[in-house]
């Protein structure tokens, strides 16, 4: 019988959005890989993640090293540096990662990346808000 490979996770940026998004996968048990640019923030998600990496996202050479195209879903959490979250999506979707989840910081920065091919954008501030005057009206507590 052949085993079914586990599905493997990666984590680029780990502000307060992509570490919530790496320590939760890590404590559901699933592998993940976090990446950021900054040492100090590898260092703090090394307990929360099954490998913690230094490295510049925007750098194709780096992340084709790593080899990130065998990741299933990779998360771009880059939130102020607009540009670098662009570029960031756009080497991912030339490696051919599959599921290329990305976050945008306003309408503009959504549009570009939806544009540029990135699979799944979130808008968290935005997208819990509509979440919430929903759960306000139906009078439920928030369901997570
Ligand atoms: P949050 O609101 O989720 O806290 P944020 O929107 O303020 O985050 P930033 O602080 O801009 O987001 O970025 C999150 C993380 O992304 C930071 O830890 C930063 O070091 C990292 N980061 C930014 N650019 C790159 C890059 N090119 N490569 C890797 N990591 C990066």
């Amino acid at each position: 019988r052949k085993q079914k490979q586990k599905r493997q996770f990666a984590v680029i940026g780990l502000g307060r959005f992509g570490g919530s998004v790496c320590r939760e996968l890590h404590s559901m048990g699933h592998e993940v890989m976090a990446i950021d640019m900054n040492r100090e923030k590898v260092e703090e998600y090394r307990p929360f993640s099954t490998h913690a990496m230094q490295a510049d996202s925007t750098d194709e050479r780096s992340l084709h090293s790593i080899g990130i195209r065998n990741f299933e879903h990779v998360v771009v959490a880059i939130g102020d540096n607009i540009q670098a979250s662009i570029l960031t999506t756009l080497v991912l979707k030339d490696e051919g990662v599959p599921h290329v989840w990305a976050k945008a910081q306003n309408h503009y920065h959504q549009k570009v990346l939806d544009k540029i091919g990135a699979d799944v954008v979130v808008h968290p501030e935005f997208d819990m808000g509509k979440r919430i005057a929903h759960n306000i009206v139906s009078d439920k507590v928030i369901d997570f």
